[in-house]
């Protein structure tokens, strides 16, 4: 098999041999120090804290998470971290600790107080605001003026990504009635949608890269037969899906800084050293990245979709594999955050344990550019993942680590732990997830932008859309 020019970490039951400096980087935190794990254990148990965390986190903070026995510890999509918030408060534990972004924590935060928990803290890692390019391009002008637009049409439903702040919940759902929802549940959002609001207008955001994926899904849908859509959502068929995209509206001015450094570059190179592979995308990355994986997707060789689908397509992948007698190498072109190759190692390992399977290896292969590597070593390794800058993307094409979820570190993390449970807790209350107390349309922005994220709850939950919220669209 020819060597790739990406970076790649092959996974056997009991190895990992990972090729190029980055995967060494990524490799060498999935093996973390025994006493830093076992410390962290002792604190979780010792003050009942729960830790939530994106699969986005840094190689090194998700190995030490990934090790540690602590049964409170969650790894991630940002849809399952408020559940597992959830499920940790039931369990007793007194605070959550969430790793990720601003509007995660603030997630976690609605989603405990709905669920009666208000009681229990929730802690960010970090007093400085961790933001998110997506959350900030629909704080910019040109979003309000969309929603405005969104307003003045009938039948308007804005859906949107939950990647956005509570305030911009707030604010959108004071213009326009407001569904949130995640790359997991999105398809099936807007198809309910419009399966209960007839001549429903879509309007979704901020993600101009998922808008427009989206628009390509469904455009592919009309292609199916009518028993294969209905198989998707049984409320619909060739006609409608056709006349729903006559009717969606995605936002035309934002992007997530990582999915966007999936470039072309990357994808030609991509498409001539691994088309034998499979092929992953998350709904989020840029058009040719997201077609390559389609395609892949519709011959059984790939997944779009979220973090958590990724994970699932891999593992199915492997189950299928087990047991065969002869050597086997399944390899998968990681098309979203880096990050995840914690959670994807972690679960190769146990299956292939499980099977007692010694034939079965797995490929992943880093989609990155030289460019996005930086030199660091003051850390120990001869290079970290990210460009010099700090900025931890390259416009060369594909560095995939967000510098955002970056400002998220062990270090804090002890910190944040060992506080806890003490008189010096008080210092943290600039780690609690942002107040919102400002109110808009007479309501704070915390509850009314919190009316959003229990809309999909509900969904969740019961298959449909709330029909205060259909009502509010029928009748606003
Ligand atoms: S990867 Fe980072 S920048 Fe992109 S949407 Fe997620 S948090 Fe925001």
């Amino acid at each position: 098999m020819p060597e790739s020019s990406f970076p790649t970490l092959r996974i056997t039951r009991e190895d990992l041999v990972p090729q190029g400096a980055f995967a060494v980087a990524q490799a060498q935190y999935l093996r973390p120090d025994r006493r830093t794990v076992d410390d962290l254990a002792k604190l979780c148990r010792d003050r009942s804290i729960g830790v939530v965390a994106h699969f986005y986190m840094d190689a090194e903070l998700q190995g030490v998470l990934t090790a540690c026995d602590w049964p409170h510890i969650q790894i991630a999509d940002s849809l399952k971290m408020a559940d597992a918030a959830v499920k940790m408060a039931e369990a007793g534990m007194k605070t959550i600790v969430v790793l990720g972004v601003d509007f995660m924590s603030e997630n976690v935060r609605a989603v405990l107080d709905a669920a009666g928990h208000e009681a229990v803290e929730v802690y960010r890692v970090a007093e400085a605001e961790i933001g998110c390019s997506l959350a900030e391009s629909a704080e910019k002008p040109a979003y309000t003026q969309w929603l405005e637009e969104a307003g003045r049409t009938p039948r308007a439903l804005h859906v949107v990504y939950i990647n956005t702040s509570l305030q911009t919940k707030a604010k959108a759902h004071s213009l326009v009635p407001t569904i949130t929802c995640t790359s997991s549940n999105v398809v099936q959002t807007i198809l309910q949608a419009d399966a209960q609001i007839d001549g429903v207008e879509v309007f979704y955001g901020p993600d101009t890269y998922m808008g427009h994926n989206l628009q390509t899904m469904f455009a592919q849908f009309t292609q199916l037969s009518d028993d294969a859509i209905r198989a998707i959502h049984p409320a619909h068929d060739r006609a409608s899906i056709a006349a729903l995209l006559d009717r969606f509206h995605p936002f035309e001015h934002g992007a997530c800084v990582v999915h966007h450094m999936f470039g072309g570059d990357v994808v030609r190179r991509v498409k001539e050293e691994h088309a034998g592979a499979f092929h992953t995308a998350h709904l989020e990355v840029p058009g040719e990245m997201f077609e390559l994986a389609v395609k892949a997707q519709s011959e059984g060789r790939g997944v779009v979709g979220s973090t958590s689908n990724i994970l699932g397509f891999i593992a199915d992948k492997v189950a299928a594999s087990l047991g065969t007698p002869e050597r086997e190498r399944l390899s998968f072109v990681l098309g979203t955050e880096a990050g995840m190759v914690t959670a994807i190692v972690k679960k190769v390992q146990d299956q292939l344990r499980a099977a007692h399977d010694d034939t079965v290896e797995v490929e992943i292969v880093f989609p990155v550019a030289s460019e996005a590597i930086a030199q660091a070593p003051e850390s120990g390794l001869e290079i970290i993942p990210g460009v010099a800058s700090g900025e931890g993307c390259s416009v060369a094409g594909g560095c995939a680590t967000c510098p955002y979820m970056k400002m998220n570190h062990l270090d804090a993390l002890f910190d944040v732990l060992e506080t806890v449970g003490t008189d010096a807790e008080r210092g943290l209350s600039g780690f609690r997830p942002k107040k919102y107390t400002a109110t808009i349309a007479g309501r704070t922005a915390a509850d009314l932008g919190s009316e959003p994220i229990l809309h999909m709850r509900h969904f969740q939950k019961h298959g449909v859309l709330p029909d205060a919220l259909v009502q509010d669209v029928l009748t606003r």
